[in-house]
């Protein structure tokens, strides 16, 4: 696995490979990987033969007062994951590297981010997209592969490449849990004892609502009220939003059905949790409820 940290040199070695006529995946993340950023990796193995792991914790993406300082990062626990992974390539950027001087063009979400975490973290996605945007120049990827977890994510970085031709496919992987049912993420680490107890309602509010569904209930408002009276009944955690969406187009819905989105943000302590679940059989149907 080679390891690269400027953006000519990242442009170069993917140009090099594409002229052996290797396809490139892309996998971008913030680092302190773990299992659900690795199977990332596995995925675009399948699907393209150089695989490049971006690691980059975006200050565009953190607002103030958010957890850009304390977030975990550990480079060399990172590289051997990645090596191990069979990843080729690691890319870790200087901030310099990446934000040479403050961007003035932007890329704005418009509505996708009425709804779910935009408003509850306001400039966020702009951060998000700007950094995917840049990232996507330097690796130059046929293929990217995102995770579900972070589904309006997923959602505003397929739109942005079908809106603005960005010459790339996008493929978004299921989430990846813990075998009580929360979602794996670098953030668990903040966790104490009592709120990893705290975090399992996540899961179980999901799949209660999910429940729900597939015993016929399809009332929205609902299937919401049951997720919530879950994530109501734990001790120490703060819900941000508990809302039904369709999975397009991310707006409330009223009547649900398959495919839908019922996604959830709630802060334990001082660590904010994000989790979702598509409606219906698909492979979100076994959901596990944390014991
Ligand atoms: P992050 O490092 O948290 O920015 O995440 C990098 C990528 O990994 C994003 O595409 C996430 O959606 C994805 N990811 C994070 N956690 C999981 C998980 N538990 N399962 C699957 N994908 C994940």
């Amino acid at each position: 696995m080679i390891e690269l940290s400027g953006a000519r040199e990242m442009l170069a070695w993917s140009r090099a490979r594409r002229g052996e006529g290797r396809r490139i995946g892309f996998v971008p993340t913030m680092g302190y990987l773990h299992e659900g950023h690795l199977r990332l990796i596995d995925r675009a193995r399948e699907e393209t033969d150089a695989v490049v792991v971006s690691v980059f914790v975006n200050p565009a993406q953190f607002g103030p007062g958010e957890d850009f300082e304390r977030y975990p990062r550990d480079l060399a626990r990172d590289r051997a994951a990645a090596r191990d992974r069979g990843a080729d390539c690691l890319f870790h950027p200087a901030p310099d590297a990446v934000y040479p001087r403050p961007a003035v063009i932007g890329i704005a979400p418009g509505p996708l981010t009425d709804h779910l975490c935009g408003p509850w973290r306001p400039g966020h996605f702009e951060g998000v997209l700007l950094v995917v945007a840049k990232l996507f120049h330097l690796v130059e990827p046929d293929v990217a592969v995102v995770g579900r977890k972070d589904a309006q994510q997923a959602v505003l970085i397929r739109r942005m490449v079908e809106d603005l031709h960005f010459p790339v496919r996008i493929v978004v992987a299921p989430t990846v849990r813990e075998p009580d049912g929360l979602a794996l993420s670098s953030r668990n680490v903040y966790l104490s004892s009592e709120e990893r107890i705290s975090a399992r309602a996540i899961p179980r509010a999901l799949a209660a609502a999910h429940a729900a569904y597939v015993s016929g209930e399809r009332a929205a408002v609902r299937i919401v009220e049951t997720a919530r009276t879950v994530l109501d009944a734990a001790d120490g955690l703060d819900v941000e939003y508990v809302e039904l969406v369709d999975a397009e187009g991310l707006a409330p819905v009223v009547t649900a059905e398959s495919d839908q989105m019922l996604a959830v943000a709630a802060r334990v302590g001082l660590t904010r949790l994000i989790d979702n679940v598509l409606l219906g059989p698909g492979p979100d149907g076994d959901i596990r409820l944390a014991s």
